[in-house]
């Protein structure tokens, strides 16, 4: 009975938009809204409407710039746990930059996100299971920028390049990589703490370097079953993507070029393999991005998926919101 608690997903994927309020600024230079919300008949589905084109989408939830944090990882929940049921678990914020992928995954101090929220889950959890699982948590904090892995949990920088390795049983991992054990919840904030600081690290600008670099958190879970002995081992990733904007052709040179060539392609990528999965192809394309063959364990098989789609309301972003959820429509 422990395990009723989790909802079996309808299928392995999962797609979540989430819409952020309008900014001060653009209340200030007089943007409007262009995105209208239906929660659905049956309540599952949430239908988007960008007002302007009267397009609509179609997604396993809508959240409106009304929705908190709190409601938000209400849904998530259920997939998060079933790591601790053996499961792999991935879990995305795709978007244009400043439309809340940080927001949503990390959060701020007051208000925390689906990282936070997700450990205290798996540790409270944990806890009421203890009479029958023991369970190990450990973390890694990671970025893939222009195609190379940055372990940003390492205490002194090495040269050596962070490569993926695959396991004779054939799960992928980075050799080398920190994984930091962590027992409680003060643990885990002062580990991601320690990530993000290093993350801005040899960037002169942090808010630029991190809307051009993938950001990933990585939970192991080694669960060992008291009453037979058997162990398990499951990842939960959590992934604050690189924008999906498209940069202004003028902008495009050099180390930009080079930058803006390695999110497109990592972002269609991914979007190649979710969308291989949910057609249920033959041939699933892990190897195209570093991204995609680090998560490959826990994409597809039976791992669980949830995109959140990050929009703006504004109607000055409109071109990119409505690429943002042609995307969406691919993946589901
Ligand atoms: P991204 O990571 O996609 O570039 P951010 O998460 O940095 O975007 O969000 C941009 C700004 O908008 C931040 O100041 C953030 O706090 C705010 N923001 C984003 N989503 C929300 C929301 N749902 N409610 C309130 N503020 C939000
Ligand atoms: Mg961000």
């Amino acid at each position: 009975k422990l395990f009723n608690e989790v909802q079996e997903a309808k299928g392995n994927i999962r797609v979540f938009c989430r819409c952020r309020p309008l900014n001060k600024g653009e209340i200030a230079s007089g943007c409007t809204t262009i995105v209208d919300f239906d929660a659905g008949k049956d309540g599952s589905l949430g239908i988007l409407t960008t007002a302007s084109t009267k397009k609509s989408f179609k997604f396993d939830r809508v959240y409106t710039p009304k929705d908190e944090q709190v409601d938000v990882f209400a849904d998530a929940s259920p997939m998060v746990i079933s790591v601790l049921d053996g499961y792999n678990v991935c879990i995305f914020a795709y978007g244009q930059t400043g439309t809340g992928k940080t927001f949503t995954m990390e959060g701020t101090d007051q208000n925390r996100g689906v990282n936070y929220r997700t450990l205290e889950k798996l540790f409270e959890t944990a806890r009421e299971r203890s009479e029958t699982f023991k369970y190990d948590i450990s973390v890694s904090v990671l970025e893939v920028y222009n195609e190379q892995i940055r372990d940003l949990l390492a205490t002194s920088p090495t040269s050596k390049k962070l490569e993926i390795k695959q396991a004779s049983e054939g799960s992928h991992h980075v050799p080398g990589i920190v994984e930091a054990r962590v027992d409680n919840i003060d643990q885990v904030w002062t580990v991601l703490q320690a990530g993000s600081n290093a993350r801005a690290i040899g960037s002169n600008n942090v808010n630029e370097h991190s809307s051009r670099s993938h950001c990933l958190l990585c939970i192991m879970v080694r669960a060992k079953n008291l009453m037979n002995g058997e162990c398990t081992k499951s990842k939960l990733w959590l992934v604050d993507l690189a924008g999906s904007e498209r940069l202004a052709k003028t902008d495009v040179q050099g180390e930009r070029l080079k930058e803006a060539q390695n999110i497109n392609r990592s972002l269609s990528a991914l979007g190649d393999v979710i969308s291989a999965l949910a057609n249920k192809s033959s041939h699933i394309p892990y190897r195209n991005s570093k991204l995609t063959h680090l998560l490959q364990d826990s994409l597809g098989g039976d791992s669980k998926t949830l995109m959140f789609v990050q929009i703006s309301p504004s109607d000055q972003d409109l071109g990119e919101t409505l690429s943002s959820l042609n995307f969406a429509t691919r993946v589901r």
